[in-house]
């Protein structure tokens, strides 16, 4: 297997992603709108699988989480309160001749990387998308779309603790949108104006901050080895003291070797009191926590763990990309009267995370077979995302799930109809076994959750 992706492959994702339906531009029969993306039929699943894994590891499987699913629009004090009125831009220059704009930290020298016109002093730009309120356009009605999930978790913080009684440390975890009016965005989802985030909160006793910190930090960085990313693709890059952000006193960026170069997925920041105590502030309402050991109130210290749900997806998708040499022996049963290809396009998506987990594929559209492949079908999608393929040859409908990362192929053959048996094809190693419809369900359950 490659261990990068070569750049030069960006365009065969890209295309690959069309064609079968992960990700479209969007507004395209317009002409598209700028870096913004629509996820397809296949794409939906795979991104929503990946919110799924995360919930699960972060949220239902830990006794110290819980979850929250807090409105996109929020009262304007909390962006004043949260600092980003004041600090969430960018430094912002712009090409006195061709009138392009460019992020200051990202040109390299003083002319315009197009044009090489001249560029102006840098400004700040805030990063904040606004709008207005009700029908009226003026000011004083103005809100903004969030730039972060978190401040939704700050500001419900007495709300979370009084309706759940959760003592320090614990956590509330929180995916949904956020807006940010980036000045480039840019590499396919990696960089837009929309996107999904996947954030933590986790509210420790203070002076217990830096020990959190980093297990929060191996945790998260294990979850996506765990879900397939190869170790060597993965890296934790620590803030330096000037990079950090206005509330952060700590932080760990995991970054993903992408075709482009090495890029952030993750980021891992002490906020430390910031937040509570500004909110605090801000509103008037008393944001401390009562220590029943310790009899003290005090702000509690908070750890973020805060991913990006569109970035985590392209790094899994493009991870998991491979060609390999297709010998015919390997290739699935016989009756394939197509020409060979000689490279054989697959996801190794983890099979957690694949769009798809069961293809059932009778070997012929013959209808003898067909009464029995839609019962299988029947059977499967009760409990899998199963799909059902007849069309064209079985070598050509191994290769379709293949590519989108299937993880098991279900072949229906006329022995079946004798011995109410099914071929089980695995993705990864290619092995094929013969098992009893009867016990389908429970043996791909059982790989499905401990691997072939
Ligand atoms: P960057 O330095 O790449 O702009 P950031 O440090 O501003 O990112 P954070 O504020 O830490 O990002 O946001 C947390 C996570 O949200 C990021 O790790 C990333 O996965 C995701 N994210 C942030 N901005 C974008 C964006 N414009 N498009 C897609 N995902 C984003």
């Amino acid at each position: 297997m490659p261990r990068v992706l070569p750049l030069a492959d960006m365009d065969k994702i890209l295309s690959l992603s069309k064609r079968r339906g992960f990700i479209f531009q969007s507004s395209e029969i317009y002409g598209g709108l700028a870096s913004t993306w629509d996820y397809g039929p296949l794409g939906v699943e795979l991104k929503r699988n990946v919110k799924e894994a995360w919930w699960r590891s972060v949220v239902r499987d830990r006794d110290d989480m819980v979850g929250l699913d807090s409105a996109i629009l929020m009262h304007p004090r909390v962006w004043e309160a949260s600092g980003h009125v004041e600090n969430f831009s960018d430094p912002l220059v712009e090409c006195r001749s061709c009138h392009r704009r460019f992020r200051s930290d990202q040109v390299e020298s003083e002319r315009c990387p197009e044009c090489q016109g001249e560029l102006t002093e840098a400004r700040n730009f805030n990063l904040m998308f606004k709008t207005f309120m009700g029908p009226v356009e003026e000011t004083g009605q103005e809100i903004y779309l969030r730039p972060e999930t978190a401040q939704g978790i700050f500001v419900n913080f007495n709300n979370v603790v009084n309706a759940t009684r959760k003592k320090l440390p614990f956590g509330i975890g929180q995916i949904g949108k956020a807006f940010r009016n980036e000045i480039t965005p840019g590499n396919f989802t990696f960089r837009t104006r929309e996107f999904e985030q996947m954030e933590v909160e986790f509210f420790v006793k203070p002076g217990t901050d830096e020990e959190w910190l980093h297990r929060w930090v191996d945790t998260r960085f294990e979850w996506y080895v765990s879900l397939g990313i190869r170790r060597e693709n993965l890296r934790l890059r620590r803030h330096d003291p000037d990079e950090l952000a206005h509330y952060a006193k700590d932080t760990y960026d995991i970054e993903y070797r992408f075709p482009w170069g090495w890029g952030e997925l993750e980021g891992i920041a002490n906020r430390t009191d910031f937040d509570l105590r500004r909110h605090n502030e801000f509103s008037g309402e008393t944001l401390t926590y009562f220590d029943e050991e310790s009899k003290e109130h005090y702000f509690p210290y908070v750890i973020e763990p805060s991913g990006g749900v569109d970035r985590a997806t392209l790094a899994f998708w493009l991870d998991s990309y491979d060609e390999e040499p297709d010998p015919p022996t390997r290739n699935g049963p016989p009756g394939d009267g197509q020409a060979r290809q000689t490279v054989r396009v697959v996801s190794h998506l983890h099979r957690k995370l694949a769009p798809v987990t069961v293809a059932v594929l009778p070997l012929s559209r013959n209808e003898r077979l067909l009464p029995t492949a839609r019962r299988v079908y029947d059977l499967l999608r009760r409990s899998f995302n199963t799909q059902f393929d007849d069309a064209q040859s079985i070598g050509r409908r191994y290769r379709r799930q293949d590519e989108i990362g299937t993880p098991y192929c279900v072949t229906v053959d006329f022995e079946t109809l004798d011995d109410q048996q099914v071929t089980v094809r695995d993705r990864d190693t290619m092995y094929q076994v013969r098992l009893p419809i009867a016990e389908l369900t429970t043996v791909l359950q059982d790989k499905l959750e401990h691997g072939w």
